[in-house]
């Protein structure tokens, strides 16, 4: 992935970091991007520390001209991305009868259409040099369904939506896009479940244990990669069996 330019959105901690730092190992030139400065710093630092080249930009999906604002900035200093992680996402959690609207409306609009913003910025750079990489980071329950979470859940359903459409609208200019769908990662987001709640989780989970975001960022560096030019609109289940 030499000379690559690989934007990750929520790279500040857990998936979105292991990504970062996998696609610069590979060679990749790193744009660090959160809402957190102080982290997408710490995580740039790593990724120099290990050899890598890495910049940050702060990014809140939450506004759309954050987004502009962002990848403007990026746009201006490389000129172009070529392959974009859109990985950031939220949950706020409760049951469909009980969930209030700014919690749907604040997780759709981070997860989903902060997804399709930031994906209209670099369309144009990837169409023009013919090659591109789009690969949103959805959920084992955007295909299963799962109680509690209709805000979360359609979110992912709806970027799983995105990625065939997208994967349809680009295929003749050389842009593959594609989906990694974790099951039960361990990160700050499944931190905050009870006991019950994750043993209910990995009893689901043929491989008996949780995963790792090192296990979705290998699956994201495939992707990436030129061994995988001829995978698009693709859902890519990293999920221990979870779901089949
Ligand atoms: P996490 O540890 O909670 O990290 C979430 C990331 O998103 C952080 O970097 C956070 O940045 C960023 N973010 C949140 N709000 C943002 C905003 N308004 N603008 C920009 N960035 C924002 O979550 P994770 O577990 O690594 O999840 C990463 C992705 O994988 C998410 O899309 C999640 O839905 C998906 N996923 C996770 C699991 C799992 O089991 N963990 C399973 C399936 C799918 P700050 O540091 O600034 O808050």
């Amino acid at each position: 992935m030499t000379d690559r330019i690989a934007f990750v959105t929520g790279a500040s901690r857990g998936i979105g970091r292991a990504i970062a730092l996998t696609l610069a190992k590979a060679g990749a030139r790193v744009v660090v991007a959160s809402n957190e400065p102080e982290n997408n710093e710490k995580v740039a630092a790593e990724i120099r520390e290990a050899g890598g080249q890495a910049v940050t930009v702060f990014l809140d999906l939450t506004s759309p001209d954050s987004i502009k604002q962002a990848f403007g900035d990026i746009l201006k200093q490389f000129e172009r991305v070529d392959i974009l992680v859109n990985n950031a996402g939220i949950t706020k959690d409760n049951l469909a009868l009980r969930m209030k609207k700014e919690d749907w409306d604040l997780v759709l609009s981070i997860n989903l259409t902060g997804a399709f913003l930031a994906s209209q910025q670099v369309i144009p750079g990837m169409m023009k040099a013919r090659w591109g990489r789009i690969i949103n980071i959805a959920s084992v329950v955007g295909q299963s369904g799962n109680p509690g979470q209709a805000n979360y859940v359609a979110s992912k359903a709806g970027i799983i939506g995105l990625t065939k459409t997208l994967a349809q609208e680009l295929g003749s200019r050389n842009i593959t896009v594609n989906a990694v769908a974790p099951g039960f990662i361990e990160t700050d987001m499944t931190a905050r479940l009870t006991e019950e709640q994750r043993a209910a989780m990995l009893a689901k989970v043929p491989l008996k244990r949780g995963g790792q975001p090192q296990d979705v960022a290998n699956a994201v560096k495939f992707l990436a990669s030129d061994d995988a030019a001829y995978i698009t609109g693709h859902v890519l289940a990293v999920n221990g069996g979870m779901y089949m």
